[in-house]
């Protein structure tokens, strides 16, 4: 689903090259999930962009579904993502002009009946059933998110980048969101990426790597044990 090979990123500085990524390889199987944790600063939301294809990799290979984004042009990385990923991230991207029932319809990649009906049941799963004439605006933050989770899963991706999903809630709502956003992933089969830095989050993944000095390590002994 998903393969780093290699990998390496730097950023231009007024001090120099920021070396962020320095030979990261990583392997991410269908339906299968993986958390990236790490210190804040250490590289993570750098790496979700490059398996976004929304950068490139300055050496080695990012493959997301078998294609090597670097020999994709912008349009076709474009379309890989739109019709392969779904993204989430800390900030809830909702379209505020839109209903909550518009804002899940309109990235279903289906028309019609069969639209309208698996926007409802995604509604129902999202407990946002009662919601759906609503405005984002309207919302509380773990309901913004709850429905930011719907829109990624809506079009039925293959994979899941997640960046901190949870990371602007409260401890309570993040665990009502964090189950549900496993539950949908399980349910449909998705593959899952996430980055957090908090254990808890990442206990109830498959597996859980940490990004230090530009390259992932497996957890300590011990710290890779659900808290
Ligand atoms: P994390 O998500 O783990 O907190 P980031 O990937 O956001 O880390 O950033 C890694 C490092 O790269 C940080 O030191 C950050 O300041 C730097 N950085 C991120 N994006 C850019 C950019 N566009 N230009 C320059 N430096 C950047
Ligand atoms: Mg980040």
């Amino acid at each position: 689903m998903l393969e780093f090979r290699q990998v390496h990123k730097a950023y231009a500085t007024p001090q120099g090259p920021l070396e962020v990524l320095a030979g990261v390889d990583l392997t991410l199987d269908a339906g299968e999930s993986l958390a990236l944790m790490g210190e804040s600063g250490s590289g993570k939301s750098t790496l979700l962009h490059l398996a976004a294809g929304l950068d490139l990799p300055d050496r080695g290979e990012v493959r997301v579904a078998g294609h090597a984004i670097s020999s994709l042009g912008e349009a076709s990385r474009a379309r890989l993502r739109r019709e392969t990923l779904g993204l989430v991230f800390q900030q809830f991207h909702l379209v505020p002009s839109l209903s909550v029932f518009d804002n899940l319809r309109l990235q279903a990649r289906l028309a019609g009946r069969e639209q309208a009906d698996w926007t409802n049941e995604l509604l129902e799963r999202l407990g946002l059933a009662a919601l759906a004439r609503r405005y984002p605006e309207q919302l509380s933050g773990g309901q913004q998110q709850r429905l930011a989770i719907g829109r990624a899963l809506a079009p039925r991706p293959a994979l899941l980048l997640a960046d901190e999903p949870t990371g602007n809630l409260d401890e309570g709502t993040a665990d009502e969101v964090l189950d549900l956003l496993l539950t949908l992933v399980r349910d449909t089969g998705c593959a899952l990426l996430m980055v957090t830095h908090s254990p808890r989050v990442a206990a109830p993944l498959d597996r859980r790597l940490h990004l230090t000095h530009g390259r992932l390590t497996r957890p300590e002994v011990g710290q890779d044990a659900c808290p």
